[in-house]
Protein backbone atom coordinates (compact mmCIF):
# COMPACT_ATOMS: atom_id res chain seq x y z
CA UNK A 1 0.00 0.00 0.00
CA UNK A 2 1.18 3.72 -1.09
CA UNK A 3 -0.47 5.72 1.57
CA UNK A 4 -2.02 4.02 4.32
CA UNK A 5 -0.27 1.93 6.72
CA UNK A 6 0.45 -0.01 9.80
CA UNK A 7 -1.90 -0.07 11.92
CA UNK A 8 1.15 1.06 14.45
CA UNK A 9 1.08 1.17 17.66
CA UNK A 10 0.10 4.77 19.29
CA UNK A 11 0.49 5.57 22.92
CA UNK A 12 -2.32 8.23 22.67
CA UNK A 13 -4.87 6.31 19.87
CA UNK A 14 -4.31 2.83 20.74
CA UNK A 15 -3.82 0.82 17.35
CA UNK A 16 -3.90 3.52 14.69
CA UNK A 17 -3.95 3.25 10.87
CA UNK A 18 -2.01 5.66 9.27
CA UNK A 19 -3.55 7.93 6.27
CA UNK A 20 -0.33 9.38 4.77
CA UNK A 21 -2.06 11.95 1.80
CA UNK A 22 1.50 14.12 1.54
CA UNK A 23 4.60 12.86 -0.53
CA UNK A 24 7.65 12.96 2.14
CA UNK A 25 8.32 16.11 3.86
CA UNK A 26 5.62 18.07 1.70
CA UNK A 27 5.61 20.60 4.70
CA UNK A 28 4.93 24.60 5.23
CA UNK A 29 7.11 24.25 8.64
CA UNK A 30 11.17 23.19 9.37
CA UNK A 31 10.93 22.17 12.44
CA UNK A 32 14.37 21.92 14.02
CA UNK A 33 13.36 18.26 15.68
CA UNK A 34 11.33 16.62 12.77
CA UNK A 35 12.58 13.24 12.78
CA UNK A 36 11.97 13.32 8.87
CA UNK A 37 15.07 15.69 8.38
CA UNK A 38 14.76 19.43 6.76
CA UNK A 39 12.02 20.39 4.56
CA UNK A 40 13.15 21.46 0.94
CA UNK A 41 11.75 23.60 0.10
CA UNK A 42 9.30 24.82 1.97
CA UNK A 43 5.55 24.63 0.50
CA UNK A 44 2.43 26.64 1.29
CA UNK A 45 0.18 24.95 -1.62
CA UNK A 46 -2.92 23.36 -1.09
CA UNK A 47 -3.50 20.69 -3.78
CA UNK A 48 -4.71 17.17 -4.53
CA UNK A 49 -0.76 15.66 -3.93
CA UNK A 50 -1.99 12.17 -4.54
CA UNK A 51 -5.55 11.62 -5.65
CA UNK A 52 -7.71 11.54 -3.03
CA UNK A 53 -9.75 8.28 -4.59
CA UNK A 54 -6.70 6.20 -4.70
CA UNK A 55 -6.10 7.05 -0.91
CA UNK A 56 -9.69 6.07 -0.03
CA UNK A 57 -9.67 2.62 -1.99
CA UNK A 58 -6.46 1.91 0.46
CA UNK A 59 -8.59 3.24 3.45
CA UNK A 60 -11.35 0.45 2.05
CA UNK A 61 -9.25 -2.70 1.37
CA UNK A 62 -7.28 -1.71 4.86
CA UNK A 63 -10.34 -2.14 6.64
CA UNK A 64 -11.67 -5.13 4.65
CA UNK A 65 -8.05 -6.99 5.72
CA UNK A 66 -8.72 -6.26 9.45
CA UNK A 67 -11.10 -7.65 11.96
CA UNK A 68 -12.82 -6.06 14.33
CA UNK A 69 -10.86 -5.02 17.42
CA UNK A 70 -7.57 -4.88 15.36
CA UNK A 71 -7.66 -1.20 14.40
CA UNK A 72 -8.66 1.72 17.66
CA UNK A 73 -8.47 4.77 15.01
CA UNK A 74 -7.74 5.93 11.65
CA UNK A 75 -5.26 8.84 11.43
CA UNK A 76 -4.49 11.46 9.08
CA UNK A 77 -0.66 11.58 9.87
CA UNK A 78 2.38 10.77 7.71
CA UNK A 79 5.75 12.41 6.11
CA UNK A 80 4.37 16.08 5.77
CA UNK A 81 1.71 18.40 6.72
CA UNK A 82 -1.76 16.53 5.70
CA UNK A 83 -3.63 19.75 5.76
CA UNK A 84 -1.96 20.73 2.77
CA UNK A 85 -3.72 18.12 0.72
CA UNK A 86 -7.12 19.98 -0.89
CA UNK A 87 -9.04 16.89 -0.14
CA UNK A 88 -9.06 15.97 3.40
CA UNK A 89 -12.49 17.39 4.06
CA UNK A 90 -13.47 14.90 1.29
CA UNK A 91 -11.61 12.38 2.57
CA UNK A 92 -12.94 12.61 5.88
CA UNK A 93 -16.55 12.33 5.66
CA UNK A 94 -15.69 9.24 2.95
CA UNK A 95 -13.66 8.08 5.60
CA UNK A 96 -16.74 8.40 7.78
CA UNK A 97 -19.18 6.89 5.36
CA UNK A 98 -17.43 3.61 5.35
CA UNK A 99 -17.03 2.99 9.39
CA UNK A 100 -17.69 3.47 12.87
CA UNK A 101 -14.23 4.28 14.20
CA UNK A 102 -13.19 6.79 15.23
CA UNK A 103 -11.08 9.54 12.99
CA UNK A 104 -8.20 11.76 14.21
CA UNK A 105 -5.89 14.39 12.47
CA UNK A 106 -2.45 15.11 13.08
CA UNK A 107 -1.41 18.49 11.76
CA UNK A 108 0.76 21.31 12.62
CA UNK A 109 -2.55 23.57 12.89
CA UNK A 110 -0.75 26.41 10.33
CA UNK A 111 -3.15 26.53 8.20
CA UNK A 112 -6.61 26.78 10.51
CA UNK A 113 -6.41 30.26 9.49
CA UNK A 114 -8.33 29.11 6.16
CA UNK A 115 -12.09 28.90 6.84
CA UNK A 116 -12.21 25.63 4.31
CA UNK A 117 -9.62 23.99 6.42
CA UNK A 118 -11.44 24.38 9.55
CA UNK A 119 -14.32 23.01 7.55
CA UNK A 120 -12.48 20.37 6.74
CA UNK A 121 -11.66 18.82 10.19
CA UNK A 122 -14.94 19.45 11.30
CA UNK A 123 -15.74 15.77 11.11
CA UNK A 124 -12.76 14.50 13.11
CA UNK A 125 -13.18 13.14 16.21
CA UNK A 126 -9.88 14.47 17.26
CA UNK A 127 -7.42 17.16 16.01
CA UNK A 128 -4.12 17.44 17.56
CA UNK A 129 -2.11 20.73 16.08
CA UNK A 130 1.15 21.77 17.61
CA UNK A 131 2.19 24.78 19.19
CA UNK A 132 5.44 24.93 20.72
CA UNK A 133 6.35 28.26 21.20
CA UNK A 134 4.25 31.26 22.86
CA UNK A 135 6.20 33.92 21.05
CA UNK A 136 6.84 34.64 17.47
CA UNK A 137 10.44 35.06 17.88
CA UNK A 138 10.43 31.44 19.02
CA UNK A 139 7.99 30.05 16.64
CA UNK A 140 10.89 31.12 14.11
CA UNK A 141 13.58 30.02 15.45
CA UNK A 142 11.83 26.31 16.15
CA UNK A 143 9.09 25.52 13.12
CA UNK A 144 10.94 27.80 10.99
CA UNK A 145 7.72 28.43 8.97
CA UNK A 146 7.02 29.23 5.52
CA UNK A 147 6.17 33.43 5.83
CA UNK A 148 2.89 33.12 4.80
CA UNK A 149 2.44 30.61 8.00
CA UNK A 150 2.57 33.37 10.77
CA UNK A 151 2.44 33.10 14.29
CA UNK A 152 -0.55 35.20 14.69
CA UNK A 153 -2.32 33.13 12.06
CA UNK A 154 -1.35 30.10 13.51
CA UNK A 155 -2.46 31.76 16.97
CA UNK A 156 -5.86 32.80 15.84
CA UNK A 157 -5.96 29.41 13.69
CA UNK A 158 -6.21 27.83 16.65
CA UNK A 159 -8.98 30.02 18.79
CA UNK A 160 -11.16 30.37 15.94
CA UNK A 161 -11.12 26.09 15.11
CA UNK A 162 -11.95 25.93 19.14
CA UNK A 163 -15.16 28.09 18.42
CA UNK A 164 -16.18 25.78 16.18
CA UNK A 165 -15.37 22.56 16.54
CA UNK A 166 -17.04 20.53 19.11
CA UNK A 167 -14.55 17.44 19.36
CA UNK A 168 -11.80 16.92 21.13
CA UNK A 169 -8.74 19.55 20.90
CA UNK A 170 -5.33 17.96 21.69
CA UNK A 171 -2.74 20.35 21.92
CA UNK A 172 1.07 18.76 20.83
CA UNK A 173 3.85 20.47 22.31
CA UNK A 174 7.35 19.08 21.20
CA UNK A 175 9.78 20.35 23.96
CA UNK A 176 13.52 21.07 23.16
CA UNK A 177 15.88 21.58 25.55
CA UNK A 178 17.00 25.35 26.02
CA UNK A 179 14.23 26.46 23.61
CA UNK A 180 10.74 26.21 24.88
CA UNK A 181 11.49 24.46 28.22
CA UNK A 182 12.37 27.32 29.94
CA UNK A 183 10.57 29.12 32.62
CA UNK A 184 9.65 31.93 30.29
CA UNK A 185 8.92 30.36 27.27
CA UNK A 186 6.81 27.73 29.10
CA UNK A 187 4.69 30.89 30.66
CA UNK A 188 4.15 32.50 27.17
CA UNK A 189 2.70 29.25 26.00
CA UNK A 190 0.45 28.80 28.60
CA UNK A 191 -0.91 32.28 28.11
CA UNK A 192 -1.80 31.25 24.73
CA UNK A 193 -2.90 27.71 25.81
CA UNK A 194 -5.33 29.69 27.95
CA UNK A 195 -6.93 31.47 25.01
CA UNK A 196 -6.74 28.46 22.94
CA UNK A 197 -8.58 26.58 25.50
CA UNK A 198 -7.73 22.64 24.33
CA UNK A 199 -9.18 19.40 25.95
CA UNK A 200 -5.66 18.12 26.67
CA UNK A 201 -2.08 19.69 26.48
CA UNK A 202 0.46 16.62 25.33
CA UNK A 203 4.16 17.19 25.57
CA UNK A 204 6.28 15.20 23.04
CA UNK A 205 10.00 14.65 23.16
CA UNK A 206 12.58 14.59 20.79
CA UNK A 207 13.33 10.59 20.93
CA UNK A 208 13.82 10.09 17.27
CA UNK A 209 16.57 11.83 15.14
CA UNK A 210 16.15 15.10 14.79
CA UNK A 211 16.84 17.47 11.69
CA UNK A 212 19.25 19.50 13.48
CA UNK A 213 22.47 17.94 15.50
CA UNK A 214 21.96 20.41 17.95
CA UNK A 215 18.41 19.58 19.03
CA UNK A 216 18.76 18.08 22.73
CA UNK A 217 15.85 16.38 25.07
CA UNK A 218 15.12 18.80 28.11
CA UNK A 219 16.10 17.66 31.09
CA UNK A 220 14.15 16.35 34.60
CA UNK A 221 13.75 19.54 35.62
CA UNK A 222 12.60 21.13 32.38
CA UNK A 223 10.00 18.48 32.37
CA UNK A 224 9.04 19.37 35.73
CA UNK A 225 8.60 23.20 34.92
CA UNK A 226 6.46 22.28 31.82
CA UNK A 227 3.84 20.27 33.90
CA UNK A 228 4.29 22.72 36.45
CA UNK A 229 3.49 25.48 34.65
CA UNK A 230 1.13 24.04 31.97
CA UNK A 231 -0.92 22.37 34.43
CA UNK A 232 -3.09 19.63 35.12
CA UNK A 233 -4.24 19.38 31.54
CA UNK A 234 0.00 18.79 30.57
CA UNK A 235 0.77 15.09 30.15
CA UNK A 236 4.13 13.95 28.54
CA UNK A 237 3.34 11.38 25.78
CA UNK A 238 6.24 8.98 25.94
CA UNK A 239 6.44 6.75 22.69
CA UNK A 240 4.25 4.02 22.49
CA UNK A 241 5.19 0.20 22.88
CA UNK A 242 3.73 -2.21 20.37
CA UNK A 243 3.45 -4.16 17.09
CA UNK A 244 3.78 -2.60 14.18
CA UNK A 245 1.28 -4.41 11.25
CA UNK A 246 3.20 -5.20 8.68
CA UNK A 247 0.05 -7.82 7.47
CA UNK A 248 0.54 -5.33 3.98
CA UNK A 249 3.96 -6.26 3.20
CA UNK A 250 5.06 -8.77 0.57
CA UNK A 251 9.17 -8.16 1.24
CA UNK A 252 11.24 -7.25 3.73
CA UNK A 253 12.52 -4.84 1.97
CA UNK A 254 9.06 -3.02 1.40
CA UNK A 255 8.07 -3.17 5.10
CA UNK A 256 11.53 -1.54 5.75
CA UNK A 257 10.37 1.25 3.61
CA UNK A 258 7.38 1.67 4.91
CA UNK A 259 8.24 1.84 8.59
CA UNK A 260 11.32 4.34 8.12
CA UNK A 261 9.57 6.73 5.92
CA UNK A 262 7.31 7.72 8.97
CA UNK A 263 9.32 6.40 11.48
CA UNK A 264 13.43 6.43 11.31
CA UNK A 265 14.63 3.65 13.45
CA UNK A 266 17.45 1.89 15.26
CA UNK A 267 18.34 -0.87 13.48
CA UNK A 268 18.01 -3.52 16.63
CA UNK A 269 13.98 -1.51 16.96
CA UNK A 270 14.04 -2.35 13.07
CA UNK A 271 15.31 -6.19 13.85
CA UNK A 272 12.25 -6.15 16.54
CA UNK A 273 9.62 -4.42 14.39
CA UNK A 274 10.38 -7.16 11.41
CA UNK A 275 10.46 -10.29 13.56
CA UNK A 276 8.58 -12.27 10.35
CA UNK A 277 11.78 -12.12 8.99
CA UNK A 278 15.15 -13.39 10.63
CA UNK A 279 17.74 -10.47 11.63
CA UNK A 280 20.00 -11.61 9.08
CA UNK A 281 17.50 -11.35 6.34
CA UNK A 282 16.82 -8.04 7.76
CA UNK A 283 20.47 -6.85 8.06
CA UNK A 284 21.01 -7.88 4.45
CA UNK A 285 17.87 -6.07 3.23
CA UNK A 286 19.00 -2.75 5.13
CA UNK A 287 22.75 -3.44 3.37
CA UNK A 288 21.38 -3.96 0.09
CA UNK A 289 19.17 -0.89 0.72
CA UNK A 290 22.18 1.59 1.40
CA UNK A 291 23.80 0.44 -1.55
CA UNK A 292 21.67 1.12 -3.63
CA UNK A 293 20.33 4.78 -2.09
CA UNK A 294 17.80 3.12 -1.29
CA UNK A 295 17.96 4.24 2.34
CA UNK A 296 20.03 5.56 4.70
CA UNK A 297 21.92 6.21 8.22
CA UNK A 298 21.68 8.86 10.09
CA UNK A 299 23.35 9.57 13.45
CA UNK A 300 21.77 11.82 15.99
CA UNK A 301 22.78 11.76 19.53
CA UNK A 302 25.62 9.11 18.86
CA UNK A 303 23.19 6.50 17.43
CA UNK A 304 22.66 5.47 14.33
CA UNK A 305 19.46 5.25 13.03
CA UNK A 306 18.02 3.97 9.51
CA UNK A 307 16.10 6.83 7.53
CA UNK A 308 14.42 7.35 3.93
CA UNK A 309 16.78 8.15 1.66
CA UNK A 310 15.36 11.71 0.22
CA UNK A 311 15.17 12.89 3.53
CA UNK A 312 17.46 15.77 4.38
CA UNK A 313 19.57 15.62 7.10
CA UNK A 314 22.56 18.21 7.56
CA UNK A 315 25.79 17.12 9.07
CA UNK A 316 27.13 19.12 12.50
CA UNK A 317 28.59 21.85 10.58
CA UNK A 318 25.60 22.62 8.62
CA UNK A 319 23.29 22.20 11.30
CA UNK A 320 25.12 24.28 13.84
CA UNK A 321 25.70 27.22 10.75
CA UNK A 322 21.77 27.22 11.41
CA UNK A 323 21.43 27.26 14.65
CA UNK A 324 20.32 30.04 16.89
CA UNK A 325 23.35 32.15 18.14
CA UNK A 326 23.18 31.21 21.60
CA UNK A 327 23.29 27.06 20.98
CA UNK A 328 25.90 27.96 18.02
CA UNK A 329 28.45 29.01 20.87
CA UNK A 330 27.81 26.19 23.89
CA UNK A 331 27.66 22.83 20.93
CA UNK A 332 31.37 24.23 20.02
S1 LIG B 1 7.54 17.96 12.49
FE1 LIG B 1 5.68 18.01 11.21
S2 LIG B 1 5.28 20.20 10.97
FE2 LIG B 1 7.38 20.03 11.62
S3 LIG B 1 8.58 19.98 9.73
FE3 LIG B 1 8.17 17.85 10.33
S4 LIG B 1 6.35 17.30 9.19
FE4 LIG B 1 6.45 19.53 9.17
Amino acid sequence: MKYVYGPVPSRRLGQSLGIDTIPLKTCNWNCVYCQLGRTVPLTNERKEYFPSEAILAEVKAALASHQPGEIDWLTFVGSGEPTLHSGIGWLILAVKLLTDLPIAVITNGSLLYLPDVRRDLIWADVVMPSLDAGTADLYRQLNRPHPEATFERLVDGLAAFRQDYSGKLWVEVMLVQGLNDTDRALQELATILRRIQPDEVHINLPTRPPAETWVREPEEEGLMRARAILGDIATVVHPAEGSFDLSGCDTVVEAIIGIITRHPMRQEELERTLARWTPGKVREALADLEASGGAQVVERYGVRFWSAAPSHYPDEVHSLAAAPGQRRHQQR
